[in-house]
Parts: C-alpha cells; sequence; structure tokens
C-alpha cells in the first residue's frame, strides 16, 4: 500500500493544477458576486403587447386555471399553498413562502404568465425578483431556475436578468414588458440523466420564451442552480416544478394561467 501514496498524491496535485482557480475553492467561501456577469448586455426586443392567453392545450395539465392553487403546496411545511387568489390571478404570499408542485414532472413544455406590480420599488436584483424552478429537488439543494424579475429597464447582472437561467445562462435578448403588463414564458425542459451510479449522463437543458421572443436555445445546464460557488449535478428521477418567494422588498408579483405538457 505504501507504494501507492506517493502516486495518488501525484495524482492529486495533477488534478489540482488542471482544475480552474475557482473549482479549487470550497463553494461556501465564493462571494455570490464572484458568479456575476456583467457583459455583455442582451439587446433590448420590444416584444409589442400582451396579445391575450394563452389557452391551455387538451393535453396539459393545467397547474393554476384562475380559481384555486390545488395542484401546489408551500415548500416549507408542505400545506395547501398560501398565496392569495383573486380575480383569476395569484399573487405571492412572501410570509407563505416558495410553493411547489403536488405533481412531479421530467421532461415537459411549461406555459406560465406572470406580472411585476405597477408599483413595483427598488432595483436590481430587489425589484419583483421571483423565480420558476423547473425541476425542484426538495432535498434541501434547490434546483434549477429560471429567473423571474423586473429587467424593463433595470439593470442587474446579465445572468440574473429575466429569462437568465440563473447564474448560468443570460438571455439572449431582453424582452421584457414594463411593469404592470402581463408577460409570458413558455419553456421546454428536457431533465438531465443518470447513470445507474449516479454519474451525470446528459445535462439538463432548456429552450425558453419571453414574450414569445426566444431567449433561452437548447442552453445545456452546468448543475443546479446556487447563489454562492459553481453549480453541480445530483442525481434524481423526477421534480416538482416550484415558483419561489424572494425575500425582496419590494410588492409582490402575480401570476395566472399556468399549464404543463408531459414531454417523452
Ligand atoms: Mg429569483
Amino acid at each position: 500500500m505504501i507504494p501507492e501514496a506517493p502516486i495518488a498524491l501525484a495524482l492529486s496535485a495533477l488534478l489540482l493544477t488542471a482544475l480552474p482557480l475557482a473549482a479549487q475553492q470550497p463553494a461556501d467561501l465564493l462571494r455570490p458576486e464572484d458568479t456575476e456577469v456583467w457583459e455583455s448586455i442582451p439587446p433590448v426586443v420590444d416584444p409589442g403587447p400582451f396579445a391575450g392567453s394563452l389557452a391551455a392545450p387538451s393535453d396539459a395539465v393545467v397547474l393554476f386555471g384562475g380559481s384555486d392553487l390545488d395542484e401546489w403546496m408551500n415548500v416549507a411545511d408542505g400545506a395547501p399553498a398560501g398565496w392569495h387568489v383573486h380575480n383569476g390571478i395569484v399573487t405571492v404570499e412572501k410570509e407563505a413562502g416558495d410553493i411547489m408542485t403536488r405533481r412531479r414532472f421530467r421532461n415537459y413544455q411549461l406555459h406560465i404568465e406572470w406580472r411585476i406590480p405597477e408599483d413595483v420599488e427598488g432595483e436590481g436584483q430587489g425589484r419583483g425578483n421571483s423565480g420558476l424552478y423547473m425541476a425542484f429537488l426538495a432535498n434541501g439543494r434547490g434546483g434549477y431556475e429560471l429567473q423571474i424579475v423586473d429587467s424593463y429597464e433595470n439593470a442587474t447582472y446579465v445572468n440574473g436578468m429575466a429569462g437568465s437561467v440563473y447564474k448560468q445562462s443570460p438571455p439572449l435578448v431582453n424582452a421584457a414588458r414594463p411593469p404592470g403588463a402581463w408577460q409570458s414564458y413558455d419553456v421546454i425542459w428536457t431533465a438531465p440523466t443518470f447513470t445507474a451510479d449516479g454519474v451525470l449522463a446528459r445535462p439538463a437543458r432548456v429552450t425558453a420564451f419571453f414574450n414569445g421572443v426566444l431567449v433561452q436555445d437548447g442552453f445545456e445546464l452546468k448543475g443546479e442552480t446556487v447563489y454562492r460557488g459553481l453549480p453541480e449535478y445530483h442525481a434524481y428521477d423526477d421534480a416538482a416544478i416550484m415558483l419561489q418567494a424572494h425575500g425582496d422588498p419590494s410588492p409582490p408579483i402575480s401570476f395566472r394561467n399556468i399549464w404543463v405538457r408531459d414531454l417523452p
């Protein structure tokens, strides 16, 4: 056994020098700003006015149709989702926290409409922040976030704008509408696959349209969304979809017309 030790040491030294600097650092030592990207700023594209809700196709599961949150529960305690349903829309209740679907999904097409309140306050990430977790693992690690935030004349790091895969991929363009207007995401989510040993076989992929405009074109995710440090993968089979109740102080955002179609 003893002769192997120097070889193992030499190998690990080789591996360490081959890795980028950041990967050598424990994730909990990295500052959040270390993974912010501020350039290049995606060009602004006017998507035009909201032209009407996209009806749920016959094979869709309606996750929110305007009347109740039966398909959802609080992440924190598993109780019925504590957000405020009114006038066919649902508004975040920050005290209830994040909500997640009771159903679980693998690959799917999803439609969701959301609205930043007209009286939104704050700036940067503190202005209408929420998030669509395309796969939420409910194991304390989180999942994979398509960012929701006010990106209309509100500067922030580009990999944290609306339509970004948070801290991984900026949107191709900024197709945000102003606060008070309804907006939409249409998402095609392809879950990552893993070997029987839990090793990543194929990364997750996402294609997303923001107000009908392509913002993610088959982007291959680097792992789960993390605020600090570098993304990693952890094996899973299927996952909930989660909506984030962000702790920013701005007035809460609203959602409506959420549906999903399972894909093979
Ligand atoms: Mg967010």
